[in-house]
């Protein structure tokens, strides 16, 4: 491995955000116009990266169980979801003003709740005041009362909402689950750390629901099951660790909840939460809708309202773990010159990978696009590819080393005779000649999806 010193920390996450906006991972919205208050877009590769991530979340969650299923709700939502969810109410963070340089924070997030971080002043806060992190908007053309609408700031209730729904069309039973990914909002007092905290956002939730007696065990069972979910993705054990709340952090739904935490640059931070939230939800939407929301067990002949296990990740923070967690810097021989150099290399799971494999003909001589289209056209059906013609092969490798690309296959002119490729393996650097045949079945083994 490596002999070069890691990045320091601090470095890392510099080194991070740069990275993905050379290589195309993530832009600054609307930068043409001087980019938009810590809201990003996902380019080619970045795009890659997080659907990724996202189908990993649901091959896990909902494809390889018999007892979850799949849910997309509406983000528009209609206030009467958040009054009875609790959310009008309580869905608020402290915030206070600076009154010497009249910056905002988040009281609870400050290091010292008397010092501003920014200008260095004492006592100069404001009293705090809550504030609704809810982005509210009209429906129709007529603003105004009665035409409230939110945009969702968490995609969990719509699987309480179709909670009925879901149980009289899936033949499922409890224990079961509804899982969702999609997008959030919420007006963040002070987004930043990059995608770490942004306005708009991605998750990936899942409301398991359980007998009431069954909830402790299930809540064990799900914060075991999403700590693994990340480490067998590759994030080193040194870096998760799974974190209970203290009484006086819950939220107002939860009797339990714990966090998988990831040790960010700046220290331990929340990917995900798991929340024991009891029959709070349920309870709550069938006293403000008028709707029985419960299961009926035919064979206890008993009624009753279901607890709710929530595990609840964030997609877009979960991918930038995955960027934080992989990125390594080696120093390396230079590539057919036998220099020294620095190599940047992500280190991602094959399943993380935004490619996972990238043709390289040597030179883009006609010759070698008809092997090249062969190997692409043997290989596109089942990964994702990159194809780059252009640049020395030395460079071409180490840009693939950024995207985190496991192999690249080499198409050569002795290619034409042999019928072979080298494959090159990303985080050896080994390289080896394969039979163009064979490439599939060199390749899969080797990318362990
Ligand atoms: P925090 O304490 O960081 O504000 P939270 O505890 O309110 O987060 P949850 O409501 O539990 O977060 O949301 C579940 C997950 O959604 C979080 O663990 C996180 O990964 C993601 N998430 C929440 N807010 C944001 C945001 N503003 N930007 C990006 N991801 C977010």
């Amino acid at each position: 491995m490596s002999d070069a010193p890691a990045p320091a920390p601090s470095d890392l996450f510099d080194k991070v955000v740069n990275l993905c906006k050379r290589r195309g991972f993530v832009f600054p919205s609307a930068e043409i116009y001087g980019g938009f208050r810590s809201t990003y877009d996902y380019g080619p590769v970045g795009v890659l990266l997080l659907r990724n991530v996202k189908d990993a979340w649901w091959r896990s969650m909902v494809q390889l169980r018999h007892d979850v299923v799949g849910l997309d709700a509406a983000i528009l939502s209609p206030p009467a979801i958040w009054e009875a969810s609790g959310h009008l109410k309580n869905f608020t963070d402290p915030l206070v003003d600076c009154k010497v340089c009249h910056e905002r924070f988040r009281l609870d997030k400050l290091d010292d709740p008397d010092v501003c971080p920014k200008c260095g002043s004492k006592h100069s806060f404001t009293e705090a005041r809550q504030f609704n992190l809810m982005f509210k908007t009209y429906a129709g053309p007529i603003e105004g009362a009665g035409a409230e609408v939110y945009l969702r700031p968490e995609t969990a209730q719509g699987m309480f909402t179709n909670f009925k729904n879901v149980l009289e069309t899936s033949r499922k039973r409890p224990p079961f689950g509804i899982a969702q990914i999609g997008k959030s909002f919420r007006n963040e007092i002070t987004p930043g750390n990059f995608v770490f905290r942004t306005r708009e956002f991605e998750q990936m939730e899942m409301e398991y629901f359980v007998p009431p007696d069954e909830s402790p065990r299930w809540y064990e069972y799900w914060c075991a099951q999403r700590l693994a979910w990340y480490h067998d993705l590759g994030i080193p054990e040194r870096m998760l660790r799974l974190r209970a709340h203290d009484e006086d952090e819950l939220s107002h739904y939860s009797v339990g909840t714990s966090d998988v935490e990831f040790l960010f640059p700046w220290g331990w931070d929340e990917l995900e939460g798991i929340a024991n939230r009891t029959d709070y939800d349920l309870r709550q939407h069938a006293a403000h809708s008028g709707e029985r929301l419960e299961y009926f067990d035919q064979a206890a002949g008993e009624r009753y309202v279901p607890h709710v296990i929530e595990p609840a990740a964030g997609a877009t923070r979960t991918a930038m773990a995955f960027l934080m967690a992989a990125y390594e810097e080696e120093e390396v021989a230079r590539e057919g010159q036998g220099q020294g150099d620095v190599r940047t290399v992500l280190r991602f799971h094959p399943r993380i990978a935004p490619y996972k494999v990238a043709v390289l003909p040597l030179s883009k001589k006609p010759e070698l696009s008809g092997p090249a289209g062969e190997v692409l056209a043997q290989l596109q059906p089942h990964y994702m590819c990159d194809y780059d013609e252009t640049q020395a092969i030395g460079r071409r490798y180490r840009r693939q080393d950024e995207l985190g690309t496991p192999f690249c296959v080499t198409i050569d002119f002795d290619t034409l005779d042999d019928h072979a490729v080298t494959v090159r393996d990303r985080d050896t650097m080994a390289q080896d000649r394969v039979p163009i045949a064979g490439l599939l079945d060199h390749l899969r083994p080797r990318l362990e999806i």
